[in-house]
């Protein structure tokens, strides 16, 4: 084990200088890493702090893709409401549980686990978006509370997150083939693009009912509004082409 332990050390990049990722030059670094048993299959844990601001990320590596190609990665932003609680108002728990069962059954892959909750707008606007919808429903200022997003970061630190492991190429878990660009843009190798396909369930079947996409928000065919906190819709087991195509709209 001891030596498992340091070949993976090895393959990471911790201490560095570096000018940074993107227009806001973030640079990550590696803390720690340790094994990480879980229910979808034996991964590592590695521990990134961001130099600036000191948010902590983390990637769930499944095998050995360190130096590898073609390494099956699933980019989630983090949402305490729905991963860790279970709430109802979202659909993110599904979308982080399907991708790390996917990826636990695989030889290798990789959950990069962003801390950026409600869309880098933190829990208290979140919160903030749910009242003004509780509370009748602003439908603009939640969608500004929620919506707005600096997707550049979140591509910045997943990239740079990427290269710290010495990863190769990805093939990107995503519905969204905006994502794609997103990490070319900071250098990332993208081979190919693998879809994230969900069980329908009571929680998701708004995704079904759907009959509007507009600005960050869905209206089910009850006219329920619901605002997208991940900016990957998965495809619900059932979808229509037409609602597949329409997914990214
Ligand atoms: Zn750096
Ligand atoms: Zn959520």
């Amino acid at each position: 084990m001891e030596n498992h332990h340091k070949r993976i050390r090895e393959m990471l990049v911790a201490e560095h200088d570096c000018a940074g990722y993107g227009p806001d030059h973030i640079c990550v670094k590696v803390v720690a890493f340790a094994e990480m048993p879980s229910r979808f299959g034996d991964f590592h844990v590695v521990a990134f702090s961001d130099t600036q601001d000191g948010k902590e990320h983390a990637a769930f590596v499944k095998g050995m893709p360190f130096n590898h190609e073609d390494v099956p990665v699933r980019l989630h932003s983090e949402c305490l409401t729905g991963d860790a609680i279970g709430s109802l108002r979202c659909d993110c728990r599904d979308q982080l549980e399907s991708a790390l069962k996917m990826i636990g059954e695989m030889d290798e892959g990789i959950v990069l686990y962003l801390r950026q909750e409600g869309r880098g707008i933190g829990l208290t606007n979140k919160i903030r978006a749910y009242e003004l919808q509780d509370t009748g429903l602003d439908t603009v200022e939640a969608n500004e509370a929620l919506g707005f997003r600096d997707d550049e970061r979140d591509y910045s630190i997943a990239a740079h997150m990427l290269d710290s492991m010495q990863i190769k190429s990805v093939r990107l878990i995503t519905n969204n083939p905006r994502k794609i660009d997103g990490l070319k843009t900071f250098g990332i190798n993208v081979t190919d693009r693998i879809p994230l396909v969900i069980p329908p369930n009571p929680y998701n079947a708004f995704y079904l009912e759907t009959k509007a996409v507009k600005s960050g928000h869905l209206i089910d065919s009850q006219g329920n509004k619901h605002l997208l906190e991940q900016t990957d819709r998965p495809i619900i087991e059932g979808m229509s082409d037409k609602q597949i195509l329409d997914l990214n709209e």
